[in-house]
Parts: C-alpha cells; sequence; structure tokens
C-alpha cells in the first residue's frame, strides 16, 4: 500500500499520483451534488413554509392562505454516467470502488490492483465456458467459447498496454513514446517495447506456456478480427466429425490461456510495486504439465508442432502441397498424427486430400497457418506485413500487377506471399486473375471502389 486506508487523500487509479480527495471531483460532479442538495433544500423550504402558513391561516381571520407546494414540487434531478464503470474490491485494502476502462491501483491504499482486474475478467470467462459446456447445439457452443477467448486476448493486450504506457511516463519521462499500434498482439514485439523498461513480462514462462500463449493470440487473432480467409470456421467445426470432442478441447485451451495470461498479469502487477501481491494464488497460477500430457493435450501440442514445422519448411508462403515423405519421416504415421492434421484442418490451418490405402491425408497450408505460426516458426510479423503491403496497394493504380508489387517492396517471396493472399481474398473474385501460377496466388488483380474499401477495412482490422 502507498498510503494509509481511510486517509483523506486519495491515489489516481490510473497515474498513481497522491493528491487531496477534492483534487479528485470532477467539476460536473461538484455541480450535480449541489443541484441535489438545493433541490432537496428547495422541498424542505417549501414543505415548512407550508406548515407554517396553514397554522397562520388558521389563527388568522385577516388572512386566507391556501398551500399548494406539493403540485408545484420540482423533479428530482438524475445525474448518469455513459462509460461501463467497473466495480471493484481491493484486495488490500478492501476498499470498494469503480473505474472506466483499466485501473492500476486502488485509489484508497494505492496498492496495484492490475491483477485484480484481469482476475475479475478471468472469472467471468470462466464462467461463459462453463455455459458453453452446458449448452445444447454446438454451433451456439462455439459461439460462446470465441467470445470467451477473444475477451481473454482483449483485456491481456489492454492490460499490457496499459502498464507499458505507464511504465515509460513513470519510469522514462524524458524518452517519447513510440505509438503502439497493435504491437502487444505479438509476444516478440510487445518483450521488445518492454525492455525499453528493461523487463521482460514473459521471462517467467516456461517455453510450452510461452508457446500457448503466443499461439493462442495468434489464431485469435485471425479469426476475432476476421482477418482469415477461412472465416467460416465455425461451420467448418460444426461438420467435424468428432465434435463434442473439439469442444471440450476449446474450451479448456481457453482456460490454460486466462490462467497463463493471468501469471503473466500477475508478473506485471509485481512490477508496478516492486514487490508480489501477498494474493497471488500459487495454485491457480497455470498450467503446462510437462510430465504426462493427456492424450487431447499431446494431440493439441502435436498439431501445433506440425503447423510451426510446416510454416518453417514452406519455402514460398503459398498453398503448395506440403512435402509428405518429409513430413512422415519428421512425425510418424500414427493415429496420433493423423488426429493432430484433422485439428489443423478443423481450425482452418490446412486442407487435406485423402488416398487410398494411405494413412495420413497429403496437406496444404491455408494463408491463415502462416498468419497463426510464422510469428514463431521464422519470427515473421504476418500481420504487420499485410499493413504496409495494404497501404502500398491502396496507394496504386487499380490495375495491380502482383510481381511489380513485389519487386517494388523487395521482401523474400516468403515473406510476400502471406499477406499478399490475405489483400486479394479482400478482392472480389470477377478482378482477380485465375491464370495459372506457381510464384503468386494470383499474377493480377484489379481494384474498383468497393474493392478499396475492402482494403481499407482490412487495413483499419491489421492496424487496430
Ligand atoms: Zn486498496
Amino acid at each position: 500500500m502507498k498510503l494509509q486506508p481511510r486517509s483523506h487523500q486519495t491515489v489516481c487509479p490510473y497515474s498513481g499520483q497522491i493528491a487531496d480527495d477534492a483534487d479528485f471531483a470532477h467539476p460536473d460532479d461538484a455541480k450535480a451534488a449541489i443541484e441535489i442538495v438545493s433541490h432537496a433544500a428547495m422541498a424542505d423550504i417549501h414543505n415548512a413554509f407550508s406548515k407554517m402558513f396553514k397554522d397562520f391561516n388558521r389563527t388568522s381571520r385577516f388572512i386566507k392562505f391556501e398551500g399548494h407546494y406539493a403540485a408545484r414540487r420540482r423533479p428530482k434531478p438524475h445525474f448518469s454516467r455513459r462509460d461501463l464503470l467497473r466495480e471493484l474490491v481491493c484486495d488490500h485494502c478492501s476498499r470498494d470502488y469503480g473505474v472506466y476502462a483499466i485501473a492500476l491501483y486502488c485509489p484508497d491504499c494505492g496498492a496495484p490492483n492490475v491483477r485484480l482486474h484481469f482476475a475479475r475478467e478471468a472469472e467471468l470467462v470462466s464462467a461463459q465456458v462453463d455455459l458453453a459446456d452446458g449448452v445444447d447445439g454446438d454451433e451456439l457452443a462455439y459461439r460462446l467459447l470465441g467470445n470467451a477467448h477473444e475477451d481473454v486476448l482483449t483485456a491481456f493486450e489492454a492490460t499490457l498496454k496499459a502498464v507499458y504506457l505507464h511504465g515509460m511516463a513513470v519510469r522514462r519521462p524524458d524518452v517519447p513514446v513510440k505509438p503502439v499500434k497493435n504491437h502487444f498482439q505479438n509476444l516478440d514485439i510487445a518483450t521488445h517495447r518492454f525492455k525499453e523498461l528493461d523487463f521482460d513480462p514473459f521471462e517467467h514462462l516456461s517455453a510450452a506456456d510461452k508457446t500457448a500463449l503466443a499461439l493462442n493470440i495468434q489464431i485469435r487473432h485471425i479469426i476475432g478480427h476476421n482477418l482469415g480467409v477461412v472465416d467460416e470456421r465455425f461451420t467448418a467445426h460444426a461438420e467435424h466429425a468428432k465434435l463434442g470432442e473439439t469442444v471440450s478441447l476449446v474450451g479448456e485451451d481457453i482456460r490454460r490461456f486466462a490462467a497463463i495470461a493471468q501469471s503473466v498479469i500477475d508478473r506485471l502487477d509485481t512490477w508496478l510495486v516492486g514487490s508480489p501481491s501477498p494474493f497471488i494464488d500459487v495454485k491457480a497460477v497455470p498450467s503446462t504439465q510437462e510430465g504426462s500430457p493427456t492424450p487431447k493435450e499431446h494431440a493439441l501440442d502435436l498439431a501445433q508442432r506440425i503447423g510451426v514445422w510446416i510454416a518453417k519448411n514452406s519455402t514460398d508462403g503459398g498453398t503448395t502441397p506440403v512435402n509428405h515423405e518429409a513430413l512422415v519421416a519428421e512425425f510418424g504415421e500414427s493415429n496420433e498424427t493423423a488426429m493432430a492434421i484433422a485439428e489443423l484442418e478443423a481450425d482452418g490451418l490446412v486442407t487435406t486430400t485423402s488416398y487410398m490405402g494411405q494413412s495420413l491425408p497429403r496437406i496444404r497450408p491455408t494463408v491463415d497457418l502462416f498468419f497463426a505460426f510464422d510469428a514463431l516458426a521464422i519470427a515473421g510479423t504476418p500481420i504487420e506485413d499485410t499493413a504496409t503491403l495494404t497501404e502500398i496497394v491502396l496507394a496504386g493504380p487499380d490495375d495491380v500487377n502482383v510481381a511489380a508489387v513485389h519487386a517494388a517492396i523487395g521482401w523474400p517471396l516468403r515473406r510476400f506471399n502471406p499477406p499478399i493472399a490475405l489483400i486479394i481474398a479482400e478482392v472480389d473474385d470477377r478482378r482477380v486473375s485465375k491464370a495459372l501460377n506457381s510464384t503468386y496466388p494470383s499474377q493480377w488483380f484489379s481494384l474498383i471502389p468497393a474493392d478499396r474499401v475492402a482494403l481499407k477495412a482490412l487495413l483499419k482490422r491489421v492496424t487496430q
């Protein structure tokens, strides 16, 4: 605690500055308070006069008076807020308070409350997962799970960003802060930004937890922002043969994601004040049993490993078939490998073709696979690249020669193809060349105003 609770001072929940309580009263709130008191006083005065004259009337023969205050009473004023107030109870001093957006400190005692915020969010998310488990109908269950997953990510990113900006303002006031854009949607870039503060919020995570966190962020980003070419993910899931099993996998995945995210936020909370909160529930901190994975976890991790392997071994970042023999040599032909490939397919990250007498299908990556795994596989930044490339395409002519754009930007083909594929997917099919070409997803396309609008929307999604 920075301050004795119930003193006459307040800690700013956003900046940590301490000042007298009165300094935190908003002028509009003061006006509203005066109006409420004045309304009550006027009502009392009316009441008192009325009674006074009622008696007076009764005793005087010279003056006739009738009181009508009740009929003339003004309506009581009402004041309301437009933002969503988050109500919390400080776990250090038990003060209850309400804040907008993400607050870093308890206003009464000044203890960091970042982890409290996130724990509240995680609680709600866990309730959403429970709800999805009990729901009849898999499509609805998926939607609930999808929303729950996105809520974890949104809260996680917003918290990282708030703590980073606060850290820069307090600890490095002399340094101009570069715009953060969507930097906290990528663990590598987030780590890089926190280096400006000599702090690594992810240092304590095991390699497996770090991978799980990175994948959850990447995959969620594709689905949540509707970036992917495969935006019928939920429909695809609904047709998946092992649907019930997949629902519970996704549910477990979200809980694990929330637990790992919470451990990072706990670390931020500790960093803000220099010592860990006594309220961190050690048992609740994750998560990955590296010793004996259950068959389900094993299948999921294998799917991720295969995804990373495909991204790493792709030379063109396109949808050319994966080298089957190399895949078999790396992962074997077991039933588990087949399950893992089915998982990737259900997530829209690969397409498959099965052949008689072969235990594993032939697979091709989708564009989404690169967006999901490139950050891990090749330290790529496909989302940032999409923003750069979209800006270039929008600034150029209506008829777009893909090879010319590629030559102008000068990236390796492996880096160029995933973002250009995402851009081409936004253009109406009728204006995209179908001529066979093994280098690019398409050789040329042309833009009408409607496509430019779609590309601007894409740009907005990738820079949010
Ligand atoms: Zn407190």
